[in-house]
């Protein structure tokens, strides 16, 4: 299997080695230093990438400060701004299949969800292209005579985008599109998971015609994030990731005040009703959770199953998990793919032990396939645990992994009391057939994204994010557009003299 390899050169043991954009160039580390990406599948080394230290840090983010305040970004109309970022849509359009290849090969996912939610990054830049020339200040309906009073929005300066390794194309362009397209300059810090799909996005964006300095990508660890966050020069970082490296992020950008926002780590209650149609319902509890392998944020991996179907429910689940094939994730017949790297699949193993010591009944799983076909493939099977108590860790922290905790609640009280009983709130999902239900169950859930009758579906028109510890901020939609925005208020004086100097009112 080869990598697109826009950039790519070899390493003398034929490992396909890439570069990093800093000021349209392609660069190695000051250092010299690389680290190497392995792909899950294979459990063999797949490319190598720079690691960059705090000078490279330094040399992106002036880069991208040069172009934030001098050259021809900050005279960019909107116009020419959605006019590239259309360019950059046409192409992904024409490279969908080959971007998504390549994140396929890195993390694992598979290629039939990989592949569409590709292609579909270039109706992001559409969009974001429309709302560059239509997204604007407000007059205001002031209550001081003789004044004009209106707003602009202005970009905020530098942007850190730092992305994890589960979707690391899709989560980079939610915050791409709207940074550029409200004239922001951005620095890059993908997962050192996969570094190398977001190398080669970041190529389209050269190649389309963006100045020097507006976007650059340093690769490397989370010692690089830390760096890229802690730098002064930054104004705004823009973070998907966990809550625990989320919450040190808010923390450091603090010492400097830049703006944060947020996309963190959940553990969604997805409610099942006794009066919603089992079978769908089974079909959308794994949609939910085993879906990526598990490893989504959205996933819902807290199933709450109402008392009178509990056992025809979790028998069902189960039924259906054993059905589910595992196998290589570029095969379009593949319904799990493998977890994305080997700490991962660690924890997730480990989870399901803790799961086992706390009473919860292991019902399904937790475990690798016996399955010689599968090799070194960082595989785990589907896993239900049943009989799982709210209070338990493996109910309480994220897993991140193809489990799910299969809860059982008496009421709509009860339910609502479970799935708010969490200290994050990025998703939640309800299955029933009543509508009246339906709408209470969407006023009580303390979550930014509500399902009902279906799951994990995004949209780059609608806001997404989380309440309590899943983040603050939301991206996508319009919503978005004002994360990455000052606004400023101009007072305009429609000629009464100054009566009062020491009077601001008169
Ligand atoms: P992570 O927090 O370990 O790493 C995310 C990124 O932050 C990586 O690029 C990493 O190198 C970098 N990083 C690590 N330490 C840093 C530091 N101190 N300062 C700056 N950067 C640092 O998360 P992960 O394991 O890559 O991703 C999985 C997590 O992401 C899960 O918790 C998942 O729920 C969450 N996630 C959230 C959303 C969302 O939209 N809410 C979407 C996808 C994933």
């Amino acid at each position: 299997m080869s990598l697109t390899g826009i950039r790519r050169g070899e390493t003398p043991e034929g490992l396909a080695s890439y570069k990093m954009l800093i000021d349209n160039e392609w660069v190695d580390a000051r250092s010299g230093a690389c680290f190497v990406s392995i792909n899950p599948v294979t459990g063999e080394p797949l490319a190598e990438a720079p690691l960059a230290g705090a000078e490279d840090v330094e040399a992106a983010v002036l880069a991208a400060r040069r172009a934030f305040e001098e050259g021809p970004w900050p005279e960019t109309t909107p116009a020419e701004r959605a006019r590239l970022l259309r360019s950059v849509g046409q192409l992904i359009e024409e490279r969908a299949d080959d971007l998504a290849r390549t994140q396929v090969l890195e993390n694992g996912k598979l290629f039939r969800e990989t592949q569409p939610q590709t292609k579909m990054l270039a109706d992001f830049c559409y969009y974001y292209a429309g709302l560059a020339e239509s997204f604007g200040g407000e007059t205001v309906p002031i209550s001081v005579p003789n004044v004009i009073n209106y707003t602009v929005r202005e970009p905020i300066g530098v942007v850190a985008a730092i992305t994890p390794w589960n979707s690391p194309l899709g989560l980079l362009m939610w915050k791409l599109c709207p940074a550029l397209a409200t004239g922001n300059t951005v620095v890059i810090k993908p997962s050192e998971v996969t570094p190398v799909a977001t190398l080669e996005l970041a190529g389209m964006f050269v190649e389309a015609g963006y100045p020097s300095g507006v976007v650059n990508v340093v690769t490397g660890e989370g010692e690089t994030g830390a760096a890229l966050v802690a730098h002064p020069q930054v104004d705004k970082v823009a973070f998907t990731g966990s809550t625990a490296t989320g919450k040190a992020i808010a923390k450091s950008a603090a010492d400097h005040l830049a703006r944060v926002s947020l996309e963190l780590g959940g553990k969604s209650p997805n409610i099942v009703f006794a009066d919603t149609d089992l079978d769908n319902a089974v079909n959308g509890v794994v949609a939910g959770v085993f879906g990526a392998t598990g490893q989504s944020c959205m996933a819902g991996s807290r199933v709450l199953v109402e008392d009178g179907i509990y056992d025809a429910f979790a028998a069902k689940l189960v039924e259906k998990a054993k059905t589910i094939r595992l196998g290589d994730p570029l095969d379009p017949e593949t319904e799990m793919g493998t977890v994305a790297f080997k700490g991962q699949y660690d924890k997730v193993l480990s989870y399901v032990e803790i799961g086992k010591k706390e009473g919860a009944k292991l019902l399904y799983g937790g475990e690798p396939p016996d399955d010689p076909t599968l090799g070194k493939g960082l595989y785990v099977l589907p896993t239900v645990f049943g009989d799982v108590d709210n209070e338990m860790r493996i109910a309480r922290e994220e897993i991140f992994g193809p489990v799910v905790c299969l809860i059982r609640f008496s009421d709509e009280e009860d339910a609502a009391r479970i799935a708010n009983d969490t200290d994050f709130g990025l998703a939640a999902g309800v299955w029933t057939d009543n509508v009246a239900r339906a709408h209470r169950m969407i006023g009580r859930l303390r979550a930014g994204t509500v399902w009902v009758n279906t799951y994990r579906k995004t949209n780059y028109a609608t806001p997404f994010g989380g309440f309590k510890q899943s983040g603050m901020g939301r991206e996508n939609g319009i919503e978005v557009m004002r994360e990455y925005t000052e606004v400023k208020s101009v007072w305009i004086n429609t000629g009464a003299p100054i009566a009062d100097p020491f009077n601001p009112r008169a």
